[in-house]
C-alpha cells in the first residue's frame, strides 16, 4: 500500500475527499495546496498506519521508513532545507489529525530537528541568535513534554528561577546566552528524569513523535472521547509532518486564528487575532493580549495595538482574499490558522468553524441567501438541539430585579419556580402541577429526574462544566452553577443568599444566562422568533413530511406550542388538570368516595370546570386537531397527603378522617405503574370517563358557538392491551357525544382513538385499528414495558448500562430503535394494514429528540407529539430527516 502523501507548492498526492484516510488537518492541508494557497510544504502518514500499527503489535509497515525518507526529500527539494543538515537544516512540526477533531490526543511538536549542531544553522540564517535559541528551548519543552511524557511544571519552574535571579519580568528580557542557560537546565532535567539526554539525533526525534502520535490514539482520555460521541477505534489518527514557518523572526512575522464568520454571532466579518513576533502557541496561550486583525474589530475593542490591517497591510489584503476564497471552496465558516514569515503568508490549517447556536442559524441563513449553499442545506445545518438555546425566556430588562446573589452563566434561559431541595421533591410537585427551582449544592446522576421535573436548576458549587451545568444544557434548561455566596441548609429546608433566606416553597429566579439569582417571579419576554429563525422554519416546513403538535393541557402551554408552530395538541394530559386548588378537593372526593353515587356527586362538581379547561384549549387551537387523553394515572397520586388536607376531604365528603385513612390505605398499590391506571380506571369507573367525555363534546361546542371555528377533538384511551377494552371505552364516548349532540343540537366532528403504550397493543395492533381512528404511540410506557425498567426508578443504574456500553444511550430520551422501535413498526404496519387512513402519530418524550424523530420518518408516523419549547426543534428534526 501508500502509507505517505505529499503536498506543497499548488500540487498534493491527497485531497480534500480523504479524510477517512488523511485525517481533517492532512486532507484540508492538501486541498489547500491543491487550491495553489500558500502551504508550507510537507506529507502525511496515513490513518491505515495507525490501524496496522495496532494490529501489528505497535510495528509499522515495513515500506513506512522508506516513504518517509522519500517525502523528506521531496519537502527538501521545496525548501531548499534539507532535515538534520548542519549547514540549511529542514525544521518540521507534527501533528495528529483524525477524521473528526479529538481533543485528549497528542497535539502539537513544533520545531522538531532541532539540536546542539542545527541550532547553530538556525541562528545564522536567520541572521538571529536570540530567535534560533528561543526555538530551540520551546522545542526541547515542548518535545519533552509530550514526547517523552515531562511535565511542564519542571520546564516552567527553571525558567521561572532564572527569571527571578536576574530580576527579568518577560521573556522578552532573556537574551541568546540567557536561553542558552535555560537550555542547558532544561537538557539536564531530561537526564534526570529520564536517565537518558534528550535526542539530539534529527531522525529519532522525528519518529519519537511520530510514535508518540499514534500512541497517544490509545491514552484514557482519547479513548473515553471516542467513547462520548461513538467514534470507532478503528478509524485511526494520521500524522501530519509539515515544514516549519516562523511567525517570530521579528516585526514582520506573525502568528494568528481567525473566522471568516463571527463564530458566536454569525455575523459576515472576518474575525480572529493575532501576534506579531510569535508562535502559535502564544496566541492560545494568553501570555500576551492579541491583537485584532481588522481595522474595524479593533476600533469596536477599542484596543490601542495595531490591526493586522495596518501593521501588515499586504499580507492582510492576501489574507482576505485568501479567506474569502476558502470560505467559497469549503462553502461553510472556516477556522483557520496562519503564520506570516517576514513578510510572506503561510496558511497551516483550515477548517469549518465551530459555533453558537445562534451564529449557525444566522450564518445558514446568510449563506443561502446568498446563493452560496441551497435552502435545504441550509436547514441541514442547523442542529436542532442548538436551537434550544434560542428558545427560552429571558428576563424582561424593564423588569425590576432584586439580585440576591450570581453563579455562573451554566445553561441558557430564565426560569421562576419554588424552591425545591431534593429531586424527589422536585418531582413530586411537578406532577402536582407547580413550576419549580431545584436548589442543591452540587448535582449528581441520581438528580436527573428531579433536573427533568425542575424549570432550572441553581447550585451553589461546580463550574461550567459541573454535573449540573452539562446536564442542564442537555436538557435545555436554565441553570446557574457555582454561586458560592448561597448557603443551602438541607436540614432546615432553608437557602440563604445577601442575608435574605428563603424557604423550601419561595419563589425564585434564576437567569442561565447571566448567571443571576432573582427574589421572586419577574417578568418574562418571551425569546424572538422572527429573523433568520423565521426563516429557517419557514424553510423546513417546507421540507418536512410529518406534521408536528405539542403535549400541552394549560392555555399557557397550548400559547406557546401554537406560537413555536405547533399543528396541534398531541396529547392533553388531563390529569395535569386535576390539581390545580379549585379542584384537587372535587378529585379527592371523586377518588375517596366508597361508591358510584359519591363519585357521581363529585363528578358533578368537576364537570363544569373541566369543560371550561377544554373549551379554552379548543378555542385556542383554533380548528387544529386536540387530542385528549382520559383520565390515566393511578389514582393515589391524587390522595391527601397532609392531615388538613384530610380533614379537608373528609368534611366535604362527610366521613371520619379515620374512614377516609382507611380508604386511601385501600388504594394502596405496590407497583402502581403497572396497577390501577389508564384505561382500566375508565372500565372499572365508567362515570369518569363518561364525565369526561361530556366535558369534551359541551367543551367543544360551547368553542364552536363563540368562535365560529371548527373544533377537532380526539379522544384518546390510555394504556389498553385489548381491543375489548377500547371498545367498551369507545362506546361510551360515542354514546356521550351523541348524547350531547341530542341535547346541544350541534354535531361536532370528532376521533376516537388509543395510545399503543404496551407491547401487546402494539402486537394487537391489526385488531385495535378495526375500531380505533388513530394510535399514538406512548413510548414512555412503552419503554418501561418493553425493557421492563421503571420509568421512575431506572436512574440508580441507568448510567452503569450506558457507561459500559449495554445500552447506546438512555432509552427513555432516544428510542431504543432495534427493541421498543420494532413494536412500533408493528404496530404501524398491522394498524395500516387494516385501516388504511388511520393517523399515526407519537406522544411520549421521545417525540421531541431529533435521533428518535428521524426513527419516526423512516417508519412513515403522520406526526410527533412534543413539549412546547421543543416544537421549532422537532420542526427542524423532521425536516432534515424527510431530506
Ligand atoms: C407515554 O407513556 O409515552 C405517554 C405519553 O404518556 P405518559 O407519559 O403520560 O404516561
Ligand atoms: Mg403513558
Amino acid at each position: 500500500g501508500k502509507w505517505v502523501y505529499t503536498f506543497g507548492d499548488g500540487k498534493a498526492e491527497g485531497a480534500g475527499g480523504m479524510r477517512n484516510l488523511l485525517g481533517g488537518k492532512g486532507a484540508n492541508l492538501a486541498e489547500m495546496a491543491n487550491l495553489g494557497l500558500p502551504v508550507p510544504p510537507g506529507f502525511t502518514i496515513t490513518t491505515e498506519v495507525c490501524t496496522a500499527f495496532y494490529e501489528n503489535n505497535k510495528a509499522y509497515p515495513s515500506e513506512l521508513a522508506g516513504e518517509v525518507t522519500n517525502a523528506l526529500s521531496h519537502v527538501a527539494k521545496l525548501t531548499g532545507r534539507i532535515f538534520g543538515d548542519d549547514q540549511n537544516p529542514l525544521l518540521v512540526s507534527v501533528r495528529s489529525g483524525a477524521r473528526a477533531s479529538m481533543p485528549g490526543m497528542m497535539d502539537t511538536v513544533l520545531n522538531l530537528g532541532l539540536n546542539d549542531t542545527t541550532v547553530l544553522a538556525l541562528a545564522k540564517n536567520a541572521d538571529d541568535e536570540r530567535f534560533a535559541y528561543d526555538s530551540y528551548r520551546r522545542f526541547i519543552q515542548m518535545y519533552s513534554n509530550v514526547v517523552l511524557g515531562i511535565e511542564h511544571h519542571h520546564f516552567e519552574e527553571i525558567l521561572e528561577h532564572y527569571k527571578e535571579s536576574k530580576g527579568f519580568v518577560l521573556d522578552t528580557d532573556l537574551s541568546a546566552a540567557d536561553w542558552q542557560v535555560i537550555i542547558t537546565g532544561y537538557k539536564k532535567q531530561v537526564q534526570d528524569t529520564l536517565g537518558h539526554p534528550f535526542p539530539q539525533d534529527p531522525q529519532e526525534q522525528l519518529w519519537g513523535a511520530i510514535g508518540a502520535v499514534f500512541g497517544s490514539w490509545m491514552n484514557a482520555r482519547a479513548i473515553t472521547y471516542r467513547r462520548l460521541h461513538d467514534i470507532p477505534a478503528s478509524w485511526g489518527t494520521a500524522v501530519t509532518v509539515q515544514a516549519m514557518v516562523f511567525g517570530n523572526m521579528g516585526d514582520t512575522s506573525a502568528t494568528g486564528v481567525a473566522f471568516t464568520r463571527n463564530p458566536s454571532t454569525g455575523v459576515k466579518e472576518l474575525y480572529g487575532e493575532f501576534l506579531i513576533n510569535a508562535q502559535g502557541e502564544d496566541v492560545v496561550a494568553g501570555i500576551r493580549t492579541p491583537q485584532n486583525i481588522t481595522e474595524e474589530a479593533r476600533i469596536g475593542a477599542g484596543s490601542d495595538k495595531p490591526s493586522m490591517e495596518t501593521a501588515l497591510p499586504e499580507v492582510f489584503a492576501e489574507f482576505v482574499r485568501t479567506t474569502n476564497l476558502l470560505e467559497k471552496h469549503y462553502r461553510d465558516m472556516q477556522d483557520m490558522e496562519f503564520t506570516v514569515e517576514r513578510g510572506k503568508l503561510w496558511m497551516l490549517q483550515t477548517r469549518n468553524g465551530k459555533r453558537t447556536g445562534k451564529a449557525s442559524l444566522r450564518i445558514a441563513v446568510d449563506m443561502a441567501n446568498e446563493g452560496l449553499i441551497t435552502k435545504e442545506e441550509a436547514v441541514g445545518r442547523v442542529d436542532p438541539a442548538s436551537l434550544d438555546q434560542l428558545l427560552h425566556p429571558t428576563i424582561d430588562p424593564k423588569a425590576e430585579l432584586t439580585i440576591v446573589a450570581t453563579g455562573l452563566p451554566a445553561s441558557p434561559g430564565a426560569a421562576s419556580g419554588e424552591i425545591v431541595f431534593t429531586s424527589d421533591e422536585a418531582e413530586h410537585l411537578k406532577s402536582a402541577g407547580h413550576k419549580v427551582i431545584l436548589v442543591r449544592v452540587e448535582t449528581s446522576p441520581e438528580d436527573i429526574h428531579g433536573m427533568h421535573a425542575s424549570e432550572g436548576i441553581l447550585t451553589t458549587r461546580g463550574g461550567m462544566t459541573s454535573h449540573a451545568a452539562v446536564v442542564a444544557r442537555g436538557m435545555g434548561k436554565p441553570c446557574v452553577s457555582g454561586a458560592g455566596s448561597v448557603r443551602v441548609d438541607y436540614a432546615q429546608g432553608t437557602m440563604t443568599a445577601s442575608g435574605v433566606t428563603f424557604k423550601k416553597g419561595d419563589m425564585i429566579t434564576i437567569d442561565g444566562g447571566t448567571g443571576q439569582v432573582i427574589k421572586g417571579a419577574t417578568q418574562m419576554l418571551q425569546p424572538e422568533l422572527s429573523g433568520e429563525f423565521a426563516v429557517l422554519m419557514e424553510w423546513a416546513d417546507k421540507a418536512r413530511r410529518m406534521n408536528v403538535r405539542a403535549n400541552a393541557e394549560t392555555p399557557q402551554d397550548a400559547r406557546v406550542a401554537r406560537k413555536f408552530g405547533a399543528e396541534g395538541i398531541g396529547l392533553c394530559r388531563t390529569e395535569h388538570m386535576f390539581f390545580e386548588s379549585d379542584r384537587i378537593v372535587a378529585v379527592r372526593e371523586m377518588i375517596l368516595a366508597e361508591n358510584e353515587a359519591g363519585r357521581r356527586a363529585a363528578l358533578a362538581k368537576l364537570l363544569p370546570i373541566q369543560r371550561g379547561d377544554f373549551a379554552e384549549l379548543f378555542e385556542i387551537m383554533s380548528g387544529l386537531p386536540v387530542t385528549i387523553r382520559l383520565l390515566d394515572p393511578p389514582l393515589h397520586e391524587f390522595l391527601p397527603q397532609t392531615e388538613a388536607e384530610i380533614a379537608e376531604v373528609a368534611k366535604s365528603l362527610d366521613v371520619s378522617a379515620e374512614r377516609l385513612k382507611h380508604r386511601a390505605a385501600e388504594l394502596h398499590e405496590f407497583n402502581p405503574m403497572l396497577g390501577f391506571r389508564g384505561c382500566r380506571l375508565a372500565i372499572a369507573f365508567p362515570e369518569i370517563a363518561e364525565m369526561q367525555a361530556r366535558a369534551i363534546f359541551e367543551g367543544a361546542v360551547e368553542a364552536k358557538k363563540k368562535t365560529g371555528q371548527t373544533v377537532q377533538p380526539e379522544v384518546m384511551v390510555p394504556l389498553i392491551v385489548s381491543k375489548a377494552e377500547f371498545d367498551l371505552v369507545k362506546d361510551r364516548i360515542d354514546a356521550m357525544a351523541k348524547l350531547v349532540a341530542e341535547e346541544t343540537g350541534e354535531t361536532i366532528p370528532y376521533k376516537v382513538g388509543t395510545m399503543i403504550e404496551t407491547p401487546r397493543a402494539a402486537l394487537r395492533a391489526g385488531e385495535i385499528a378495526e375500531t380505533a381512528e388513530f394510535f399514538s404511540f406512548g413510548t414512555n410506557d412503552l419503554t418501561q414495558t418493553c425493557l421492563g425498567i421503571s420509568r421512575d426508578d431506572a436512574g440508580s443504574f441507568l448510567g452503569t448500562y450506558t457507561a459500559k456500553g449495554i445500552l447506546p444511550n438512555d432509552p427513555f430520551v432516544s428510542i431504543d430503535q432495534e427493541g421498543v422501535g420494532e413494536l412500533v413498526k408493528i404496530g404501524v404496519s398491522r394498524g395500516r394494514e387494516t385501516r388504511d387512513a388511520i393517523k399515526l402519530g407519537i406522544c411520549g418524550e421521545h417525540g421531541g429528540d431529533p435521533s428518535s424523530i428521524g426513527f419516526c420518518e423512516k417508519v412513515g408516523l403522520d406526526y410527533v407529539s412534543c413539549s412546547p419549547f421543543r416544537v421549532p426543534i422537532a420542526r427542524l428534526a423532521a425536516a432534515q430527516a424527510a431530506l
